[in-house]
């Protein structure tokens, strides 16, 4: 069996409500607790480490001030600064620190154990734990928003990357995974784009939800799927967010779970998942290599 995780950034349980979002509605779950530590607001890749380790950002080392770690470590003041500072224009800064000395921004890695170390648990991106950069390439997107990429554009890279994710997470159910993870950005860049665009913001939620049910339509008898969020998104047309200021992170985050349990912090979504991982059947036996006729690759000039 697996355990399918989805971190999808940004789902917001007073929206899922608001939109009726039946496809993100797996059985389990609601709104649950979530953390702020560098700012006031959740913070995306913080929280992320916490959900992988189950750890304190002071444990799993990702903070905002040590979220990015620039090549040059000329850099580092401009880094702990930027961390203070919301996602967008800290996109904006790191666009602009990279025209200027040509470094690319990285997000940190922890090296904290996390639920990816289990046996036979693959992960495709995580912020904080493995490979940072499509969650780079969302925050550059958002950026291009800013300054003024069409709205064509922007769905069709948006959606383009969501679908990948999400397209290996199903494919995961058909190997011998226990568990599988990914984050999707796809909800936090199109709130951030769309927080006083009621029309685009649902449909957005539309589409996850759409994709959402391509996974869990295809779960095995003994798969189990997790959604989860890290905050949610203030708009300003949900009456709730009346006086905030939209495409702000609110505490809303959501998890909702096909098991008759589902976490309800944070902190606990690395105990759950392992719980319901643990005994999967994987891998039996040997796992044999492949018997591939490497002079034939060599002529083909693949191998050297
Ligand atoms: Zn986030």
């Amino acid at each position: 069996m697996t355990v399918v995780v989805l971190a999808l950034d940004a789902l917001d349980a007073g929206l899922v409500d608001y939109f009726d979002l039946d496809a993100v509605r797996l059985g389990s779950g609601g709104e649950i607790e979530t953390f702020a530590n560098t700012q006031d607001v959740p913070y995306t890749p913080e929280v992320w480490a916490t959900v992988a380790t189950g750890l304190e950002p002071a444990e799993h080392g990702i903070t905002g001030g040590g979220t990015s770690e620039w090549e040059n470590p000329a850099l580092d003041l401009a880094s702990t600064v930027t961390g203070h500072l919301d996602e967008s224009t800290r996109g904006t800064l790191g666009k602009l620190v990279r025209s200027r000395t040509g470094t690319r921004e990285r997000i940190g890695e922890t090296d904290r154990e996390s639920m990816f170390d289990a046996d036979d648990a693959v992960v495709h991106n995580w912020p904080g734990v493995h490979d940072g950069e499509p969650l780079q390439r969302a925050w550059d997107l958002m950026n291009a928003v800013a300054e003024g990429m069409s709205r064509s554009e922007f769905e069709r890279e948006l959606f383009g990357l969501c679908a990948q994710q999400f397209g290996w997470a199903r494919e995961m159910l058909e190997h011998p995974v226990s568990i599988a993870g990914v984050h999707v950005h796809t909800l936090d860049a199109a709130g951030h784009a769309y927080a006083d665009d009621e029309a685009a913001l649902r449909r957005a939620y539309g589409r996850v939800g759409g994709f959402v049910e391509e996974v869990a339509d295809a779960l095995g008898e003994d798969d189990d799927l997790l959604v989860v969020s890290d905050h949610g998104m203030r708009t300003a047309f949900y009456p709730p967010d009346d006086g905030e200021k939209p495409a702000s992170h609110s505490w809303r985050a959501y998890a909702s779970s096909t098991a008759e349990t589902c976490p309800e912090s944070v902190y606990d979504v690395r105990a759950w998942v392992e719980e319901r991982a643990k005994g999967s059947a994987t891998a039996t036996g040997t796992d044999e290599g492949i018997d591939m006729p490497t002079d034939r690759l060599r002529e083909l000039g693949y191998l050297d």
